[in-house]
Parts: structure tokens; C-alpha cells; sequence
């Protein structure tokens, strides 16, 4: 089969699978529904109680209008839409279907409390004959309909702390750490290059180290340049071999918070007061949820918190590699907003010895990274921002624009954070680069 006709083939699967998601996303939900009604046809709600009998229908119709009909139809129905007719386009019919669901949500909620007595009388045969309980049940359905279906679908808005998208990120994570935790590498985040590195020797690839390029000029010529840099040292390695236009759209690009970080050597393990942290090699430091809403918050509005959020990693504790035998090493960071120069040393100490009284008296050494010392280490740091620009919703759905790691040059592509999916060592940005790269070598 020839590239093109596999091309055809499979958009023709995915715009398949496209329309059949919502349908198969309903009829799965319609079924769930039709299951609940034939059991308390068949078998009478008596023993069950009514808050469970209340919380049925509206539940169900969450999971359809929310679950089913936002996430698995819209989405993949915004995405094509925005692959083949852009931006633009996207975002019209992005707003076209949230005042189509916004409407339905109240048609749906009102025909819910409308038709809440009928419903009750399906799902609850038996309640009729028990003083009260019909009664209490219809109270509650009524009560319930509103609420579940707006918090359905607010959840689906991906609203929490104070910044949009924050609860998407908190969820990803609480469900990696539950899927598989969050491992760490034996010997150190080194041994993941030194891994891909061998992977790229084994191919035959060859590695310049400790060369700094500062004009894509300066390189032999190549097929195509994979650049592993965020949007602003594009501009500056590519010049001229970029569009006018596309150089417009990266100088838009915004980078996120910084970190402001401090390595540790220690005497021994970091004196945690609660004996779980021991059994932890990542451990988030926040007191109150409203302690941890306050720092973020401080750090979006251009100052610190003088009790910050702090990550604190101590992988001495799972992997021997990291330390002398009876020594540890820790690092820890705090959020702070970008190029802060504030030294946060003193503060990031204070909020460790909160929870580890006697903290300070097992440091050895220490080094300390303020966001512009980060940049100095890595240029791809930009003002200490550790995730390769911000992750607000427009720069996860256009990261850095719409064409992700296409640019306007044929032959130059980015592959850094500042892709689709964003930080993190997941490597995903480089692997999505690469197979653009090759579907235009044809390969
Ligand atoms: C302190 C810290 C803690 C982190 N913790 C985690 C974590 O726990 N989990 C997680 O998933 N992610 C974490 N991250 C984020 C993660 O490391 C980054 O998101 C990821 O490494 C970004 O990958 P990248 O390829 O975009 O850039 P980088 O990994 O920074 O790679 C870019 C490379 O290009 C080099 N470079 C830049 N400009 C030039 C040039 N002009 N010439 C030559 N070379 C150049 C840089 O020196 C660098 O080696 C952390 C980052 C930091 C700094």
C-alpha cells in the first residue's frame, strides 16, 4: 500500500472513529439506564435506600452528557476540526458546542425536576407503600438533578485552586501515582540520556556534547533540524529561514513560573515528624490546602509566600547510588515567579524544619539554583521555567502554535517541551517531532 492511500486509510478510520465515539459513548450510558429500570422492575427497590434511588437518574445522565457526549465526542470533534481547518475554525465551533451543551444542560435539568415524580415511580416500585419514603425520594431527585449535572460538567471545565487547568494536572498525576507511582531512576535522571544515548549509538547515531549552537547556520546541511529549544532561541538559531509570520506567532509564546531550587548532601535522612514521609521519596510540603492555594497564588501575582509549597526528593532513601554508604542526598524547590531574584533559600529551610524539626543540622552541602542559575545550567530554562512555557489552555491546545512542532521551514522542526505534551521527562514531545519529520521525508 502506497503512503498516500495509507493516509487515506487512516483518516478515514479516524474520522470514523470520531463519529462513532459520542454514538457508542450513549448507547453504552442508555444501556446502564435500561439495566437500572429492569432491576427495579423485576426485583422492587424496598430495601434500598432513597438517596441511592434519588442519585440514580441524574447520575446516569452526568455520565451521558458529561462523560460520554464532552469528552470522547466533543474533543476528538474539535481536534480534527482544528488539524484541518485551524485555529480559527476550532474555536468557533468549540464555542458553538458549549452554548449547544450549555443549553441542553438546562433543557435537560428542567425536564429532570419536571419529570423527577414519574421517574421516582419507575426506579422505586416499591416505595409507594412505605409512609414517607416516596416522598422523601422525589424531594431528593429534585434536589439532585441540578447539582450533579452542573458538577459533571464543571469538572469536564477542568476548574480548581485558582488556575485553569490545575485540576487536570493534579488528576494525571493522582492517577500515575496510582497506576504505577512516581518512579525515579537508579542512578539518577543521567542514566535516562546515558540510556537513549546507547539506544542512539546502537543505531549507528553519532553525539556532539558541550557545543553550543547559536546559528542553525553554523550546522552541515542535513535533511531536517529536530530543535531542542523553546520558542524564543528558535527565533534566534533560525532567523531569516523562519517566516515573518510564524517569528510574530513564537515572539508570543509565554513562559510559565520559575523554580527556585537547592541541592542537598545530609549527615542522614531528612528528620520528617510524620513517620509516612520516610517511606516517600517525593514528598509535597504545603500544610493547609488553603496554605497551598495562598503560595501558588502569591507566586501568579508577582511575590512569594513566606510558607511556600515546596517539592522535597529524597532518593537516597530508595536507591543506595545516590549517596555514600550511611550519607543521603535531597533536593527540593519552590514556585516562584519567573527570573524572581528573591533568595528563597532561607524560606524553602524554614518550611522543611516545620516538618522536620533538626533539618538544617544534617545538611553537609547545599547548592542553590535561583531561576536565572537554572537558565545559566540549561539555556532552555527561560527565566528558571522548568516546563518549557506556560501550560495554560491555550498553550496546551496550540503549543507553541497551532502547528505544533511543524514550523514555517520545511526542514526545521521543534522537539522541546514547548511542544504537545509539554514538561516532563516523558520524552512524548521528541517522539511526536520525529514522526512529523519522517512523514515528510516520506519515510
Ligand atoms: C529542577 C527540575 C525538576 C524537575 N522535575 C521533574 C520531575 O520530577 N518530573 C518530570 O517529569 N519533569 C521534571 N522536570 C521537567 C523536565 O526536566 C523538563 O520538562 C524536560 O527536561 C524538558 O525537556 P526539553 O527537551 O524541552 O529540554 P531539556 O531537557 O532542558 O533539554 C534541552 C537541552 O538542550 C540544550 N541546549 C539548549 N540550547 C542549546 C544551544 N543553543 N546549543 C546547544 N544545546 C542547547 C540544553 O543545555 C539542554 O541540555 C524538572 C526540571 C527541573 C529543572
Amino acid at each position: 500500500m502506497g503512503r498516500d492511500t495509507q493516509h487515506g486509510v487512516g483518516h478515514r478510520a479516524e474520522r470514523l472513529r470520531a463519529r462513532l465515539a459520542p454514538i457508542l459513548g450513549a448507547a453504552t450510558r442508555t444501556v446502564g439506564i435500561a439495566r437500572d429500570l429492569a432491576i427495579a422492575a423485576v426485583f422492587r427497590r424496598d430495601e434500598t435506600d432513597s438517596f441511592f434511588v434519588a442519585f440514580t437518574i441524574p447520575s446516569a445522565l452526568r455520565l451521558l452528557l458529561a462523560d460520554a457526549m464532552t469528552s470522547r465526542g466533543l474533543a476528538p470533534i474539535v481536534s480534527r476540526t482544528l488539524r484541518k481547518e485551524g485555529e480559527d475554525a476550532a474555536r468557533i465551533l468549540y464555542a458553538r458546542l458549549r452554548g449547544v451543551m450549555g443549553g441542553l444542560l438546562v433543557l435537560v435539568t428542567a425536564a429532570g425536576i419536571a419529570l423527577a415524580q414519574p421517574f421516582t415511580e419507575l426506579l422505586a416500585v416499591g416505595y409507594r407503600r412505605r409512609y414517607g419514603e416516596f416522598e422523601r425520594t422525589l424531594w431528593l431527585s429534585m434536589t439532585l438533578f441540578p447539582y450533579l449535572l452542573f458538577a459533571g460538567l464543571a469538572a469536564h471545565s477542568f476548574l480548581s485552586l485558582d488556575e485553569p487547568l490545575s485540576a487536570a494536572f493534579g488528576v494525571l498525576l493522582g492517577a500515575a501515582a496510582h497506576a504505577v507511582g512516581w518512579p525515579i531512576p537508579r542512578g539518577g535522571a543521567q542514566s535516562l540520556t546515558n540510556a537513549l544515548c546507547g539506544c542512539l549509538a546502537a543505531l549507528g547515531g553519532t553525539l556532539m556534547t558541550s557545543a553550543r549552537v547559536d546559528s542553525l547556520a553554523s550546522l552541515p546541511v542535513f535533511d531536517v533540524t529536530l530543535c531542542d529549544v523553546t520558542p524564543r532561541q528558535l527565533v534566534r538559531m533560525a532567523g531569516s529561514r523562519l517566516s515573518a509570520t510564524y517569528r510574530t506567532r513564537l515572539g508570543k509564546y509565554r513562559y510559565g513560573p520559575a523554580a527556585f531550587k537547592v541541592d542537598y548532601a545530609l549527615r542522614e535522612p531528612i528528620p520528617w515528624r510524620a513517620a509516612e514521609c520516610f517511606r516517600a521519596a517525593t514528598v509535597h510540603l504545603g500544610g493547609r490546602a488553603d496554605e497551598i492555594a495562598a503560595s501558588e497564588a502569591s507566586m501568579r501575582h508577582g511575590h512569594h509566600s513566606e510558607r511556600p509549597f515546596v517539592l522535597v526528593v529524597q532518593p537516597s532513601l530508595f536507591d543506595p547510588t545516590r549517596a555514600p554508604t550511611g550519607r543521603h542526598t535531597a533536593w527540593a524547590y519552590c514556585h516562584v515567579p519567573n527570573g524572581y531574584a528573591f533568595d528563597m533559600l532561607g524560606i524553602i529551610e524554614a518550611q522543611i524544619e516545620r516538618f522536620a524539626p533538626g533539618f538544617r543540622d544534617c545538611i553537609l552541602g547545599r547548592r542553590v539554583f535561583s531561576p536565572a542559575a537554572l537558565e545559566k545550567m540549561d539555556a532552555n530554562l527561560i527565566g528558571g521555567d522548568i516546563s518549557g512555557g506556560a501550560m495554560d489552555i491555550r498553550q496546551t491546545l496550540f503549543r507553541p502554535t497551532r502547528s505544533h512542532y511543524a514550523t514555517s521551514a520545511r526542514d526545521i522542526y521543534l522537539c522541546s517541551s514547548s511542544t504537545p505534551p509539554g514538561g516532563g521527562v516523558h520524552g512524548m514531545c521528541g517522539y511526536h517531532a520525529a514522526q512529523v519529520a519522517m512523514s515528510r521525508l516520506g519515510l
